[in-house]
């Protein structure tokens, strides 16, 4: 499958149509932000680790039940996948308090929780992604009650998938986001990725940040960080 024009540049991400108006091609860049897009730089190679991490993760899901919106890998930083509409929120899963979690709540990060926990977040860059409970879904029409129910099992089941996987290569999975799409015939789907940039990985023995926090937070070693991330998964 071939890219037609350019749909969309997002921060991490470029989308460009194909001739197939069911399939879109997504491009990972090397580019990283953070802070609502305050803090910018580069992370190199960033994109083929995000991308290759996804798809892995994405087949790995589908095998166990979650339908997602992965069609092909076409190169180290592209990726065909179903053309979706994005419900508009971020769907955080946590296991460990870190974050805006700790942040808000005054719990100390690296307190493991009694049970994980489900956040939305509605997505707008404007308003700063405010969180956001079901009703406030349900009374915007974001979502229906029958696709949050929907979106909530599926978060947790990916949750539970992820966990017992990443234990495997010694890694705790701290928190993560998610986003879904609805396909043309209103199918919800795991969409955009799955990746250092969108979960914290924290190394179980030594508790090391393996992810997006070296970035934010100026701890160095972020590409090291990435590229351990992919050896531990993918084995190269
Ligand atoms: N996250 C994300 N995109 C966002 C906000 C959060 O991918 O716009 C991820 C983040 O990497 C972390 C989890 O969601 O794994 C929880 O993030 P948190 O709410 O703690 O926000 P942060 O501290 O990253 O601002």
């Amino acid at each position: 499958m071939k890219k037609t024009q350019q749909l969309y540049e997002g921060k991490a991400k470029k989308v460009y149509a194909t001739e197939d108006d069911r399939y879109v091609i997504v491009d990972y860049k090397d580019d990283a932000t953070a802070f609502n897009g305050l803090k910018k730089g580069s992370i190199a190679g960033k994109g083929v680790i995000n991308n290759r991490v996804t798809n892995y993760m994405m087949k790995l899901l589908e095998e166990k039940g979650i339908p997602t919106h992965f069609v092909e890998e076409i190169s180290q930083r592209e990726t065909v996948v179903k053309k979706v509409k994005i419900i508009p929120l971020e769907v955080i899963v946590r296991n460990i308090a870190a974050g805006s979690f700790s942040k808000r709540f005054g719990v100390p990060e690296g307190q493991k929780l009694l049970c994980p926990t489900l956040e939305y977040c509605y997505k707008d860059d404007a308003l700063g992604d405010p969180m956001v409970n079901d009703s406030h879904i349900l009374a915007c029409g974001w979502a229906t009650k029958e696709e949050l129910d929907t979106i909530s099992s599926y978060a947790l089941k990916i949750n539970e998938i992820m966990q017992e996987f990443f234990l495997k290569a010694n890694i705790l999975l701290v928190d993560f986001k998610l986003e879904f799409g609805k396909t043309a015939d209103g199918t919800i789907v795991l969409a955009d990725e799955i990746s250092p940039d969108t979960c914290r990985f924290w190394d179980a023995t030594t508790m090391q940040k393996l992810d997006k926090d070296r970035f934010r937070r100026d701890l160095g070693g972020v590409e090291d960080a990435y590229q351990e991330i992919f050896k531990r998964l993918l084995g190269e």
